[in-house]
């Protein structure tokens, strides 16, 4: 098979990121935990149970609350998250589980028809290069790290998402090569900040030892002021990125806010207008009067009203725009109003040169 661009979403182990011959510098491995869904004969203890070796849980897909309690009903299936007490490779097995059980609770429950057993590890690794050539990676094969925080689905699916727009352009030839190296350069730093703060999490989450114990605490204390509260909630659910764009207004290089707009035709929501993953330039002073003929082929023109308040994510209260060119992927390429400084730039660096 003959392809122009290769994109490789093929996960942690990846065969087209190994094939390419892309580096993946990072971290072994300290700590392993087995993931499984099985029967058991006894009726397990569930719940969290911490141990010297770290922290377990046994549980069920159905329960019901009672009086702010959880009741889980008899038998039926029970999900497994064990800790292994030494880092595990390989092929997870119900023997493994089964050892792992008797470590931490002293008897295997009676475990049968393992349903699925899974293992998942902190290695931390980072590809070197998001692009080589005509080979990219997005996702878990550019990029490895604990589960912890629940992080790495939202930074994949946003590599995908800013380099969709951008191959799409330059295999319709509307924009040159070169836009495909803003993938790493956007990206890159993003998932090297997760990596950064999983391993960090994850030597939080060691058993208790005097010394952990004061870091743990000190970090929480931080955490409950609001300012740390905010910033590190804003970083972990990816909404403060920020794509170095130059200087200028607040917004330029961050995400839009999904803002409830009045039109001519009626309120709308910003997001609905990047439905048709096609750029926007956003018009919230007085209608029309943005010349951009040139690209109008590929650049929606809409005008609007917005009467809110403008906040963003960790940063608060901005200045209102008088407009905004939104890229396919969300984020603001330029703020200005209708003197248009700066517009033709940005537009032709992010959606190629004037039509002839
Ligand atoms: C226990 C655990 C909990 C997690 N919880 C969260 C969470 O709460 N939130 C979050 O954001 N993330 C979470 N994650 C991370 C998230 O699951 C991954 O980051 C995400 O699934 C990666 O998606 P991906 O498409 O890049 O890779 P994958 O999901 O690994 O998909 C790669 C696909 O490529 C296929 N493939 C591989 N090689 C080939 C080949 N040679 N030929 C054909 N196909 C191939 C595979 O079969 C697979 O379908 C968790 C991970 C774990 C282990």
């Amino acid at each position: 098979m003959r392809a122009q661009y290769l994109a490789g979403c093929d996960g942690g182990r990846s065969l087209v990121r190994k094939a390419a011959g892309i580096e993946f510098p990072g971290w072994d491995p300290t700590t392993s935990s087995l993931l499984a869904q099985v029967e058991m004969t006894e009726e397990p203890e569930l719940g969290v149970r911490r141990t010297p070796s770290g922290t377990h849980a046994l549980g069920k897909e159905e329960y019901e609350i009672v009086d702010g309690e959880v009741v889980y009903p008899k038998g039926g299936t029970v999900g497994v998250m064990l800790t292994e007490s030494q880092v595990g490779t390989g092929e997870p097995t119900l023997d493994d589980l089964r050892e792992g059980l008797i470590a931490v609770y002293g008897t295997d429950y009676g475990i049968h028809g393992l349903s699925w057993i899974s293992r998942f590890t902190d290695m931390t690794r980072q590809a070197a290069e998001y692009r080589k050539g005509r080979v990219l990676l997005a996702g878990d094969a550019a990029h490895v790290h604990s589960p912890v925080g629940g992080q790495g689905l939202n930074t994949g699916v946003q590599d995908a998402v800013n380099l969709g727009w951008k191959l799409a352009q330059v295999i319709q030839g509307t924009a040159p090569e070169s836009l495909l190296d803003t993938y790493h350069a956007e990206r890159h730093p993003v998932a090297a900040r997760v990596l950064k703060n999983t391993m960090a999490q994850t030597v939080l989450m060691r058993p208790s030892e005097p010394r952990l114990d004061a870091l743990r605490d000190t970090v929480g204390d931080l955490l409950s002021m609001d300012e740390p509260h905010k910033r590190y909630g804003a970083m972990m659910s990816g909404l403060d990125i920020h794509y170095d764009l130059g200087e200028g207004h607040p917004l330029l290089g961050r995400r839009m806010p999904d803002l409830d707009l009045v039109t001519a035709d009626g309120p709308l929501r910003v997001f609905a207008l990047l439905h048709a993953a096609r750029p926007v330039l956003l018009n919230l002073g007085e209608p029309g009067g943005f010349d951009i003929a040139p690209w109008a082929d590929r650049v929606r023109v809409v005008d609007a009203g917005f009467e809110g308040k403008w906040e963003l994510p960790a940063l608060g209260e901005v200045e209102a725009p008088g407009a905004v060119l939104i890229r396919p992927d969300g984020y603001v390429a330029w703020v200005g109003d209708r003197a248009q400084a700066g517009l033709t730039e940005a537009l032709t660096t992010w959606f190629g040169p004037a039509a002839a």
